[in-house]
C-alpha cells in the first residue's frame, strides 16, 4: 500500500514555513490504518518486544493497537502533572524553552525489551527523552517504530545505535 496517499501535507501549520504531515486522514481510513499498524506490529514482533511505550497523544494512536495485537502492555508517556502515581521525568528541549515528560516508575521492569512507538520522527527530541526514561528504569530499547520520518531533520542521527523502522519517509 502507498501510505503517502493517505497522509496529508498541510502547509504553514502550526505556523508559517512549516509543512505539517497530518496523519488523521490515514487514521480515518480503516484499511490504511489497519495496514499501517500491521506493518509496525510485525516489526515489534521481530524485535521480540515485551512492552510498548508511546508519547501522548499520537504515540497512543500508534502504540496501543500494536500492544493490543501482540497482547503486550502499553506504557503512556505524558507531560508532567498528568500521571497519578510516582513518576520519573526528564526535561527535553522545545523550540522555545523546555518541558518535561513523565512515566510511572513501576511501568517498566529491569531487562524488559521495550518497543517505542510514535506517529512521526522530526528532530528526535521526544524519543531521545523517552529512551532516557526507559533506560533509567533498566529497560532495553528493542526498537523504535514510526508512521512517518522527516529525513531532512536528521532525527535518526540523534538516535544513533537504535533500531528504527519508519513506514514512510519525506526527503
Ligand atoms: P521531535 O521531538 O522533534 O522528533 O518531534 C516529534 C513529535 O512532534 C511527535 O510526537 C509528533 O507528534 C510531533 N510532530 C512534529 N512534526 C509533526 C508533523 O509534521 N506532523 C505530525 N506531528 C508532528
Amino acid at each position: 500500500m502507498d501510505f503517502k496517499e493517505h497522509l496529508t501535507i498541510v502547509e504553514n501549520f502550526p505556523k508559517e514555513g512549516i509543512s505539517f504531515i497530518d496523519i488523521t486522514t490515514l487514521m480515518q481510513n480503516g484499511e490504511a490504518y489497519y495496514a499501517a499498524i500491521e506493518e509496525l506490529t510485525q516489526f515489534a514482533k521481530e524485535k521480540e518486544a515485551d512492552v510498548i511505550i508511546g508519547p501522548e497523544a499520537r504515540g497512543f494512536v500508534v502504540g496501543c493497537p500494536i500492544a493490543y495485537s501482540l497482547k503486550k502492555g502499553f506504557v503512556p508517556v505524558r507531560k508532567k502533572g498528568k500521571l497519578p502515581r510516582e513518576v520519573i521525568s526528564v526535561d527535553y528541549g522545545l523550540e522555545y524553552g523546555k518541558d518535561s515528560l513523565t512515566i510511572h516508575r513501576d511501568s517498566i521492569k529491569k531487562g524488559q525489551r521495550v518497543l517505542i512507538a510514535d506517529d512521526l520522527l522530526a528532530t528526535g527530541g521526544t524519543i531521545e527523552a523517552t529512551i532516557k526514561m526507559v533506560e533509567e528504569l533498566g529497560g532495553e530499547v528493542a526498537g523504535i517504530a514510526f508512521l512517518v520520518e522527516l529525513d531532512y531533520l536528521n532525527g535518526r542521527d540523534r538516535l544513533k545505535g537504535y533500531d528504527i523502522f519508519s513506514l514512510t519517509h519525506y526527503q
